[in-house]
């Protein structure tokens, strides 16, 4: 990786939800209703006035489109501003615009990180937990749409990517060349 774009990409292992940065990114559902996995974690730690946030946004919207992000404060989340919800496609086999529409997520996260001036933003493996995507596949598509919009972009500054698991987490280090 040129070395530029390294010293703007972080790779951790964790839980999403103690990584300070402006903004975090959630593995939202369409209804944004929290629910398991990092959903419900970044619920729990924002606190009940994020569902109240979500149900609103969810009247005005009905529902959030796969690939598509918005944006949330986060409430009682210690050490993050900003919350950015987006719904990673379920895998189905790979032959149903999954890569693409996994690289949007990544993308429309990072273009409202880019718009509101944010620094640094956190990602977690959208789409591997109970949306069944190959985390070695769902990396490889993550990478190259970060990677491609911090070219074109200044902002965010940084963008970590955070696993919670291990064998993801070698993964992505060996496949950035962090
Ligand atoms: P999805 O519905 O998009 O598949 P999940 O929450 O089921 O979302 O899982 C996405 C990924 O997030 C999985 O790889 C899971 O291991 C990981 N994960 C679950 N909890 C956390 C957490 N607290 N912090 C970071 N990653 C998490």
């Amino acid at each position: 990786m040129d070395f530029n774009l390294c010293s703007r990409i972080s790779i951790l292992k964790g839980d999403i939800v103690n990584v300070s940065c402006d903004a975090v990114v959630n593995a939202a559902n369409p209804a944004l209703a929290g629910g398991g996995g990092v959903d419900g974690a970044i619920h729990r730690a924002a606190g009940p006035a994020l569902y109240e946030k979500c149900r609103e946004i969810i009247k005005e919207i009905g529902r959030l489109e796969t690939g598509e992000a918005v944006i949330t404060p986060a409430y009682e989340m210690k050490g993050v501003s900003w919350i950015i919800h987006t719904v990673g496609p379920v895998w189905r086999g790979g032959n149903y615009r999954e890569r693409e529409k996994l690289a949007s997520c990544y993308e429309k996260s990072l273009a409202i990180a880019a718009e509101k001036k944010l620094k640094s933003v956190a990602f977690p493996a959208i789409s591997t937990g109970v949306y069944f995507y190959p985390y070695k596949e769902a990396f490889d598509a993550a990478f190259e749409a970060v990677c491609g919009f911090l070219k074109k972009n200044d902002f965010p500054q940084k963008v970590i990517f955070v696993f919670y698991e291990n064998s993801a987490f070698e993964y992505a280090k060996k496949r950035a060349a962090l």
